[in-house]
């Protein structure tokens, strides 16, 4: 296939491209959801199968031809099963949002109950806040944080499932430092009759390898998405037991989506295959022991963090005696090359647009090779930039030390 490159054809979609890479090289991308995925992933998710029509299941498609892509489809889905020790595999989801969507459809009804973390304590949206289509279709009721420890008030959980009644109760966060107890949801989840849904779209790297206990086993229904510690491309992936298998086939198509994105799909396995690897678990450990020393140090330099640290990859700074708005902290950050998002804190008197904190994680900056010495180096950075966030003197000074060290840390070459 001789064909004239992107750069001759297009120049204007080329230079956003060419000019996303040098952003991605040049800053520290802190942002706790986002990874670089390999070469190969990205590779393997540029390629003709983004042509071909596949509705349905490998060895049962609505179209001819599928012969390359039921292989791909089987290596992905065989590969996941024995990444998470799961039955049953649906690689199909285009997004998270798209497999938590497919598993509600499997089994509720519009207007059924469903119980999943508060958006604002760091539930997810489609865990239904009433922006999301989880939210307008099901009734949603949420559980959220223990004031005092900021941890998951399992209490709660419980006193909420056996009042309400939810058919389904979702555990899973988009902005929690700690470790969650999918087995003691599993058991509020038997004792009130619910299906348990474990939503690991932020954590399923670590839970590959064992870093986070697993939720197969605990729930009835998991979800994640590909693209955040797990580095695969972006999209979906549902687990459950086989007796689910049918339902959540049909939920998944023809129920909310049709033709699957079969380069994904390939690109998926090429990341579950990575995953399998041993460096994959090393990886992974220097994630969470990378987001440990910058907890530490930012501790050590004065600043507040939500629950006191972190069990996984992210952390959460709570701002509120700061004197600084989540808003002006990324604002500033982001000048000074640093990546991040502001984030409600537990309790949080600022609204979803300006906050109280920060939320940064420490994937990317694993991938690209960074240890504990850089990680204290950049709490430094932090440090100096939310005590000075006007002086564009200190920024432009933080952003060319920034420079300084992503060039020591090269990311596609
Ligand atoms: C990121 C995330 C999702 C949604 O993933 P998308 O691919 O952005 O749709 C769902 N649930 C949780 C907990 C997440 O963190």
């Amino acid at each position: 296939m001789k064909e004239k490159r992107l750069e001759e054809t297009d120049y204007q979609v080329y230079r956003a491209i060419q000019a996303e890479i040098t952003r991605e090289r040049n800053n520290l991308l802190m942002i706790a959801s986002e990874n670089y995925a390999s070469e190969s992933v990205i590779e393997a998710q540029a390629n003709v199968m983004t042509n071909k029509y596949a509705e349905g299941y490998p060895g049962a498609r609505y179209y001819g031809g599928c012969e390359y892509v039921d292989e791909v489809e089987r290596l992905a889905v065989e590969r996941a099963k024995r990444l998470f020790g799961a039955e049953y595999v649906n690689v199909q989801p285009h997004s998270g949002s798209q497999a938590n969507m497919s598993v509600y459809l499997s089994v509720l009804k519009p207007g059924d109950l469903i119980l999943g973390m508060d958006l604002s304590h760091g539930g997810h949206l489609t865990h239904g806040s009433p922006v999301s289509f989880s939210g307008m279709i099901y009734r949603a009721i949420s559980y959220g944080l223990d004031q005092k420890s900021q941890r998951i008030d399992y209490d709660q959980v419980r006193d909420l499932a056996k009042t309400h009644k939810p058919k389904i109760i979702i555990a899973g966060a988009s902005a929690y430092p700690r470790f969650i107890d999918f087995h003691r949801f599993s058991e509020i989840a038997s004792e009130t009759g619910a299906y348990l849904m474990a939503d690991m779209a932020h954590i399923a790297g670590l839970v590959a390898v064992g870093l986070h206990p697993s939720p197969v086993g605990s729930a009835d229904f998991i979800t994640t998405t590909t693209h955040k510690t797990l580095r695969g491309p972006r999209g979906g992936l549902i687990l459950s037991q086989e007796e689910h298998a049918e339902k959540l086939n049909k939920a998944v198509f023809p129920g909310i989506q049709g033709g699957p994105l079969m380069h994904i799909i390939a690109a998926k396995a090429v990341a579950f295959g990575e995953a399998l690897r041993t460096e994959f678990s090393g990886y992974q450990r220097q994630v969470v022991t990378n987001a440990r020393a910058l907890a530490e140090e930012l501790m050590g330099l004065g600043f507040n963090l939500v629950t006191g640290g972190t069990d996984n990859h992210l952390i959460l700074i709570d701002l509120t005696l700061k004197g600084i708005t989540g808003k002006e902290a990324e604002g500033a950050l982001g000048q000074a090359g640093i990546v991040v998002n502001k984030n409600s804190v537990p309790f949080d008197k600022r609204g979803p647009r300006i906050t109280s904190g920060l939320r940064l994680g420490t994937p990317a900056m694993t991938t690209r090779g960074m240890k504990e010495d850089e990680m204290k180096i950049i709490a430094g950075f932090i440090r100096k930039v939310l005590e000075n966030p006007g002086s564009d003197k200190i920024l432009t000074g933080v952003r060319e030390a920034v420079l300084d060290l992503c060039s020591g840390f090269p990311i596609y070459q």
